[in-house]
């Protein structure tokens, strides 16, 4: 087995960005060349000198590791949210993500960006009785916010997907795919055309009041907006805001049409499971199979991110639905962090003491992600707050403050977002 990110081939299309060298300034500095970055840096652009500076290259952390499922489900349901916050704010939490797939596909169209970008159903698949529940109560969630969707059961199932083992599904559309790096690669061209000064391969060492110092030089941002996605000792003490979990993909060698026939009966949809660490998997455009997923043992650890065992281990649950694609042969295997807050929901906040910075962090998706980016550009030219209530960084979690101390991060993280996902409720 050898490691290798499927999407990684496409860098060598596009030219990468000199690094930073010497002293400057500007208006708006962002660190951190993912979607939330870029989208920052797009929304920014044309208000002011606008820098951006990546540690690799753009779309090299997250983004361009993840599925590229473009849709507002990431590790919450709408169920979730409206346990936690009741119907009508439910929905509103709900469409952040929303808002984020629009944004996304808006700007793809918009500048036309060679990404394949393309519409596709999703599918929520019930795994055991227990998955059942998870899927018609999602149902009865979408009926109630007036949301259209199909439920599936175990037979019509089979009308839509040649798997074993599942016992029904939800269906809804709006929801898109894309290739992540041609995404991020080609927005940066356009950025770079609208006037933005793009770095990489210039890595944040350490920020000071306003300057923000790299190995080659030094940054200083009337105002900086630091989107990293994972919160690091170094900067601010912004670790205790963000962490990650961890994510694994195998691609296939490209299908012939029958072995795709036997997946999808009547024609392709993104699909992801009941699981706690959940399975996914998708058809690429080149007709490859992709399947991702986690385990729920080692999830949280700081480790274990390029385990070629639970890259193994999660393809056995591939052969379990798909009996008949055993020997289906995997070309390209790779993990990477989904990064994560305490309670799942993204964190633009300032820093405490110096208002100038601006953190977007633990964006759980592409679609909050790319939400985020642009909300921080907006936040930091004062327009349009009003989904400040949610980003905070500081708010009551399940584990007190007192405990993070002693409780290693892991354990911090998982227990808050189970509490999150699972228990939490307005009063
Ligand atoms: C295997 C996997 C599958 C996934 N699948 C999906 C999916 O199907 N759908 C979905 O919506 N989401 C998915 N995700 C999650 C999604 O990728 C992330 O939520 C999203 O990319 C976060 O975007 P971001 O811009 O916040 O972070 P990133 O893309 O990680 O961007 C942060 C950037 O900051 C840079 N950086 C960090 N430190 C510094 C520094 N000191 N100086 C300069 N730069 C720095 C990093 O290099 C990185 O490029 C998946 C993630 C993984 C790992």
């Amino acid at each position: 087995m050898i490691l290798k990110n499927y999407w990684e081939d496409s860098f060598k299309d596009f030219n990468s960005c000199e690094s930073l060298k010497g002293e400057i300034n500007c208006d708006f500095l962002v660190v951190g060349g993912g979607i939330a970055g870029l989208h920052a840096a797009l929304f920014l652009s044309g208000k002011g000198d606008v820098v951006l500076i990546e540690k690799n290259l753009c779309g090299e952390g997250s983004t361009g590791k993840s599925s590229a499922f473009l849709m507002p489900d990431s590790e919450m349901e709408l169920k979730h949210f409206i346990r936690w916050h009741g119907l009508k704010e439910g929905k509103e939490v709900w469409g952040i993500p929303e808002k984020g797939v629009n944004l996304i596909v808006k700007t793809a169209k918009k500048y036309n960006l060679r990404c394949d970008l393309k519409k596709e159903d999703s599918l929520f698949l019930a795994v055991g009785k227990k998955g059942l529940d998870a899927v018609i109560s999602e149902g009865e969630a979408r009926k109630k916010a007036g949301f259209p969707y199909k439920l599936y059961n175990i037979k019509s199932l089979t009308k839509i997907l040649g798997a074993k083992n599942y016992a029904g599904g939800i269906r809804y559309g709006t929801t898109w795919t894309f290739h992540p790096v041609k995404y991020i690669q080609e927005l940066k061209k356009i950025l770079l055309k609208k006037g933005v000064r793009i770095y990489e391969n210039t890595e944040a060492k350490s920020i000071s009041k306003n300057k923000v110092y790299t190995s080659g030089g030094c940054i200083k941002g009337r105002k900086i907006i630091l989107s990293i996605a994972i919160g690091e000792k170094r900067f601010r003490n912004t670790k205790k805001y963000a962490y990650h979990t961890q994510s694994y993909i195998a691609v296939s060698r490209p299908l012939r049409s029958k072995e795709i026939k036997s997946i999808y009966p009547s024609g392709k949809i993104m699909c992801w499971d009941t699981l706690l660490a959940y399975n996914y998997y998708r058809i690429l455009p080149d007709n490859r199979f992709l399947y991702g997923g986690s385990s729920a043992l080692t999830a949280y650890l700081p480790f274990f991110v390029k385990s070629k065992m639970l890259m193994k281990f999660i393809l056995r649950d591939f052969r379990k639905h798909y009996p008949s694609l055993k020997d289906l042969k995997f070309e390209f295997f790779w993990g990477g962090f989904v990064p994560t807050s305490k309670d799942l929901i993204p964190v633009v906040d300032y820093d405490s003491e110096n208002k100038d910075i601006l953190y977007v962090l633990g964006c759980a998706g592409l679609p909050w992600a790319a939400f985020c980016g642009d909300y921080a550009a907006r936040k930091i030219l004062n327009q349009n707050r009003n989904c400040d209530k949610y980003f905070k960084k500081e708010k009551n979690f399940f584990i007190p403050h007192w405990m993070e101390s002693i409780l290693p991060r892991a354990i911090t993280f998982s227990i808050n977002n189970l509490y999150s996902k699972y228990y939490q409720k307005d009063k």
